[in-house]
């Protein structure tokens, strides 16, 4: 039985990593990497200290960043996975 349980641990633990790794390549990407602006760089509104802190080297506000965000993402039901190789190439 003993066996049994770490399998299960060890497996639970990959897809953990994996999850981990994909969001911090998500965040990456979203993100520039650095030191978070107090100002957003886009309309100089104060970025909430929660906000900072979540998204370390954040440089905009959220309303700018949703602007940027939804410029990004196709409308319509484009395939995720391709469009995301596509802003890799
Ligand atoms: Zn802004």
């Amino acid at each position: 039985m003993a066996g049994g349980w770490a399998k299960d641990g060890a497996v639970e633990e990959q897809i953990e990593a994996s999850i981990r790794d994909e969001l911090a390549r998500l965040k990456a990407r979203r993100t520039p990497q650095g030191e978070s602006l107090t100002h957003c760089a886009d309309c100089d509104e104060p970025i909430p200290e929660a906000r900072r802190q979540a998204l370390p080297g954040v440089k905009l506000c959220i309303d700018c960043q949703t602007e940027r965000d939804s410029a990004y993402r196709p409308r319509g039901g484009i395939n995720r996975r391709g469009s995301k190789d596509s802003q890799l190439k």
